[in-house]
């Protein structure tokens, strides 16, 4: 076993051994390759460094009791990170190259995988960039497709347990109809100053109102939103919101355990009707909000000092699925076998 501190790690970058890469050139993708430089060398005029052609995903390999290790609805990735390539003009990746990259990597770099019961996975970073050159504002004809691996801690230092967050009314993460169903860097980019702020002020994130008319719920920083109240799972409906497959997965649960589910707009007014509220994502699965504080009118939203009983149940479940210890009925995971 690796001389890490599995108990300590934060949610950041940690060198591994190897990143898996794949070139598509001449309308066609190239051959897998493992490489164990952390440096990648593409054109100057690579039109992900000018015209932001990035897209990415975010997933974990889960070490179990069981000592298996999972993967959580790779095809889902697969898929989404396809979608976020076909909406910035790039060429997307098959779900079949998808799978081989992830599965390589994470094999690759099994000593890194953190042993079961640290509250640390190993996080996998899927990343496609335009790296061919054009300076007329063009997609590029050349991508590079890599996938890396870091294992990591919690995404919130404070863990399970309730963040505060910041509602903000002059800053927009995405366009009503721009690309903020997708998951493209740019998006990251325009979420930077706010989040920053956020945190300067003494926020563990943002949250955003709809970019039109300003009254609804959006994007809970890099995550989704919902609430809980009257036995029912609400989250946020919008074109500007990334389709969270850990979301979906909570609304699946959800229902499963006998709550009503409701995607629909969320009035910034019904925030104070909420029992639970929490942002979900890979990152941190659920984090609860124990406090909503609005930057503009100052209105302060309070909920539990604790997480509340059905985030904490779905967490737990969620969880349980994840590292094998909870049966899963809607075949989610997939095993890597024999690391
Ligand atoms: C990745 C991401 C999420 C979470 O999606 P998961 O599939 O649950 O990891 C939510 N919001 C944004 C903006 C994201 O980029």
């Amino acid at each position: 076993m690796e001389n890490i501190d599995w108990k300590n790690l934060p949610f950041g970058y940690f060198k591994t051994d190897y990143n898996v890469r794949c070139y598509y050139r001449n309308g066609k993708w190239g051959e897998l390759e493992a490489c164990s430089s952390e440096y990648i060398s593409i054109h100057m005029a690579a039109t992900a460094l000018h015209y932001g052609q990035e897209a990415f995903e975010g997933m974990k390999a889960y070490r179990g009791k069981d000592g298996k290790v999972r993967l959580f609805r790779w095809v889902d990735n697969a898929r989404r990170f396809q979608d976020s390539a076909n909406g910035i003009m790039m060429a997307p990746v098959p779900e079949e190259l998808f799978f081989a990259a992830i599965e390589k990597a994470v094999r690759m770099n099994a000593r890194f995988i953190p042993p079961y019961g640290m509250g640390a996975s190993l996080y996998i970073r899927p990343l496609l960039i335009g790296s061919g050159p054009q300076v007329g504002v063009r997609p590029a004809t050349e991508y590079l497709f890599m996938v890396f691996v870091t294992p990591v801690g919690p995404y919130f230092k404070e863990g399970f347990n309730p963040v505060n967050v910041e509602l903000v009314h002059d800053y927009d993460r995405a366009a009503p109809q721009g690309t903020g169903h997708i998951k493209v860097g740019g998006n990251y980019a325009a979420s930077l100053v706010p989040a920053s702020r956020a945190a300067a002020e003494g926020y563990s994130s943002v949250l955003f109102l709809d970019a039109k008319e300003k009254k609804y719920i959006d994007e809970a920083g890099p995550a989704n939103f919902f609430g809980i109240k009257n036995n029912t799972y609400v989250t946020p409906k919008s074109h500007t919101i990334l389709p969270s497959i850990t979301n979906k997965s909570i609304e699946t649960i959800a229902t499963d355990i006998g709550l009503k589910v409701e995607r629909r707009p969320v009035p910034l007014d019904e925030l104070e009707t909420f029992e639970e509220v929490g942002a979900c994502g890979t990152a941190a699965i659920i984090s609860p909000i124990g406090k909503i504080v609005d930057r503009e009118t100052k209105k302060v939203y309070q909920y539990g000092e604790q997480s509340g009983p059905i985030s904490t149940k779905i967490y737990q479940t969620l969880r349980g699925i994840q590292e094998g210890e909870v049966k899963d009925i809607h075949d989610w995971t997939t095993v890597i076998e024999g690391i």
